[in-house]
C-alpha cells in the first residue's frame, strides 16, 4: 500500500539536500566548535555559515541567532529567560488561549513561581484582537507572548501590531514562529523581540532550532554550563544540526513563496472537494488569514480519532488536536478556545500539507475521506441526520 503524509505541522521529513549536508557535517565536522585547533575552527566556520543562512531566512543579523535544540527550548528560553531578567516588580505575562503547549506549559511553570498570567481570548475564527492584548497590559507586565501561526488551525496572528503595542509600552514581545518560519516568506526581521523556530517543521532534522534575539534584548539563560552562544545556551554545539537547519533555511528562503502558492492551491482544492461531498463538514478558523498548508475540518457526528484511524488504514496520515491525558481524550484547547462545542472539537481533523504532496494525492485523500466518513456514519446512530 502507498502511504501519503498529510501531517507536516507535526513534523516534516528531512529533505534530500538537507540530509546530504547533515551527513557530510556529521562525518567531516566533528571538532568541538570551541576548540582552537583546525578541527575546532572548521566546526566553528561551518557553524557560523549556518548562522548566516538562518539569519538570511529571518532577515536579521547573524548575531541575533542563538542555536538551540528546537521550538520547545526556544520558547522556554524566551519566556523563562525574560522573566528571570525582568525587574522584581514585573511579574505579569500576557499570552493567548491558543498557544502551543511549549508556551502554555512554560507560563504554567511561571504561575507556580508566583507570576500572574493573563490568557487572552481569540475570535471564533481563531485570531487574537490586538486591542484585547493592549487591554491586558498592566504596569507590571514583563512579557507578551503570541504565536505567529497557530499549529492546529493555521491562523496567522496580527503579531506586527502586537509587537508595536508591546514596544510602545516598553514590554518584551515573544512570538512562537515555529509554524511560520520557512512557510511564510519574510521580507523583514521577525516582528518580535524574541522569535522561536524549529528545524523539523521545515525539512531539517529533529533537535535543531533557533531563537532569534533582537539586538539589545536581554534574556537570562535557563541552562548553566559553558559560554557557548553568547552565554545564552551552554553545551557543545550540535554543529551538524545547525548545518542542516541552515541548509533548510536557505531552501525555504529561496522557495517558500512559490511553495506557499502551490500548497495553498492544493489546500483549497482539498477543502472545496471535501465540503462539496461530505455533509456536516466545515472549516475551523474560516475567514481568518491562514498559512497556506493547513486546514482543520469538522465532520459533525463523526469521531475524529475514528476518522484518523480509518484514513491511516487507507494510507493517509492526518491528525487531531486532541491530547490524551490520563487515558481520556481531551478535545483540543485551540478548538474549544474558538468556541467549538466539545462534540465538534472531537469531530475535527487537521490536514497539513508539504513538499511531497501532489494534486493526485489530494484527490485520493478526498476519496478516502468521503468513503471513511460515509462508513463511520453508517456505524454510528448520530449519523442518521447526515445520511
Ligand atoms: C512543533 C511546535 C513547537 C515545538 O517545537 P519542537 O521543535 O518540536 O520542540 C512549538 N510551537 C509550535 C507552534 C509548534 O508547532
Amino acid at each position: 500500500m502507498s502511504r501519503f503524509y498529510f501531517d507536516h505541522n507535526a513534523t516534516t521529513p528531512v529533505s534530500p539536500d538537507v540530509l546530504d549536508a547533515h551527513s557530510r557535517a556529521l562525518c567531516e565536522v566533528y571538532g568541538n566548535a570551541s576548540s582552537i585547533h583546525y578541527f575546532g575552527q572548521e566546526a566553528k566556520r561551518r557553524l557560523e555559515s549556518a548562522r548566516w543562512q538562518v539569519a538570511d531566512l529571518l532577515r536579521c543579523d547573524p548575531k541575533e541567532v542563538v542555536f538551540v535544540s528546537g521550538g520547545t527550548e526556544a520558547d522556554n528560553l524566551a519566556i523563562l529567560g525574560t522573566l528571570r531578567r525582568s525587574a522584581a516588580d514585573r511579574r505579569h505575562v500576557v499570552t493567548t488561549r491558543i498557544e502551543h503547549p511549549a508556551v502554555l506549559s512554560a507560563c504554567a511553570q511561571l504561575e507556580s513561581e508566583g507570576v500572574e498570567v493573563t490568557y487572552v481570548d481569540v475570535s471564533a475564527s481563531g485570531v487574537v484582537d490586538p486591542d484585547d492584548v493592549r487591554r491586558a497590559i498592566r504596569p507590571c507586565t514583563a512579557l507578551i507572548s503570541v504565536m505567529h501561526v497557530n499549529n492546529e488551525i493555521g491562523t496567522i496572528q496580527p503579531v506586527e501590531e502586537i509587537f508595536r503595542a508591546a514596544s510602545e509600552a516598553g514590554i518584551m514581545f515573544h512570538s512562537d514562529g515555529v509554524q511560520a518560519a520557512g512557510r511564510i516568506p519574510m521580507e523583514e526581521p521577525p516582528p518580535a523581540d524574541l522569535y522561536a523556530i524549529s528545524g523539523h517543521k521545515f525539512y531539517a532534522p529533529k533537535g535543531a532550532g533557533a531563537l532569534y534575539v533582537r539586538r539589545g534584548v536581554q534574556v537570562a539563560p535557563i541552562l548553566y554550563g559553558g559560554r557557548q552562544e553568547r552565554e545564552l545556551r551552554p553545551g557543545t554545539l550540535n554543529v551538524p544540526g545547525a548545518v542542516a537547519l541552515g541548509e533548510a533555511a536557505e531552501w525555504a528562503r529561496r522557495n517558500a513563496a512559490e511553495e506557499a502558492v502551490r500548497l495553498g492551491a492544493l489546500r483549497d482544492r482539498l477543502e472545496r472537494r471535501i465540503l462539496a461531498r461530505v455533509s456536516g463538514a466545515g472549516i475551523n478558523g474560516q475567514g481568518a488569514p491562514r498559512v497556506a498548508n493547513t486546514t482543520n475540518i469538522y465532520f459533525d457526528g463523526i469521531n475524529a480519532e475514528a476518522l484518523l484511524i480509518a484514513l491511516d488504514l487507507r494510507g493517509f496520515a492526518v491528525s487531531t488536536g486532541s491530547a490524551c491525558s490520563s487515558g481520556a481524550v481531551e478535545p483540543s484547547h485551540v478548538l474549544t478556545a474558538i468556541g467549538l462545542s466539545k462534540e465538534r472539537a472531537r469531530a475535527s481533523v487537521r490536514f497539513s500539507l508539504g513538499r511531497s504532496n501532489t494534486a493526485d494525492q489530494v484527490d485520493d485523500l478526498v476519496e478516502a475521506v468521503v468513503e471513511a466518513a460515509a462508513h463511520l456514519r453508517k456505524l454510528s446512530p448520530v449519523a442518521v441526520e447526515h445520511a
